[in-house]
């Protein structure tokens, strides 16, 4: 039911492409301790590029690979999906883009929101318009993931933009 999820493996300094507009070092960990090489999902670059060709605007990312000392200082869930490379955090660079992905997620309807879907993505997180937050999670990771669509379950959460809860 869910698609297989294929791994890369991210090394620091490696500046070579990933995508049409991204270089994996820009998926490389932003840890205080990150190792020097990390796993990362590979729909989770699909994911970023499809974004980006949506709105045609830098899309930053803010956040991938975490180790588990800087998922903690970050206020990260205990099982962030970050700490196993199936999780990031981006910015989108357009107030507008901003607005718009964060509707298509609240409402999980959207060309953008579908696309996400049906290759994969299964947790999606907004957090005011500073970033969102998507996974690829699995009922088998023991985290929440109650909502269903055509293209199987999957996690909706809005954390608005209080700082104190945890960031995931
Ligand atoms: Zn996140």
């Amino acid at each position: 039911m869910y698609k297989r999820i294929y791994y890369i493996t991210i090394k620091k300094g490696d500046s070579s492409k990933v995508s049409k507009n991204f270089t994996r070092n820009e998926f490389y960990s932003k840890s205080i301790d990150s190792p020097n090489e990390h796993p990362l999902a590979s729909v989770l670059v699909d994911a970023a590029q499809i974004i980006r060709d949506y709105y045609g605007v830098p899309v930053h990312i803010a956040s991938s690979f975490r180790t588990k000392i800087s998922n903690r200082v970050a206020g990260g869930a205990l099982k962030s999906l970050h700490l196993t490379g199936c999780a990031i955090d981006l910015n989108v660079a357009s107030k507008s883009a901003v607005i718009n992905i964060n509707k298509q997620f609240k409402e999980r309807t959207g060309d953008l929101f579908k696309k996400l879907r049906s290759i994969g993505i299964t947790g999606f997180g907004v957090y005011g318009e500073s970033f969102v937050h998507i996974d690829c999670r699995r009922s088998s990771d023991d985290v929440p993931m109650t909502e269903v669509d055509e293209f199987g379950d999957f996690q909706f959460w809005d954390h608005g933009k209080k700082k104190s809860q945890k960031k995931t």
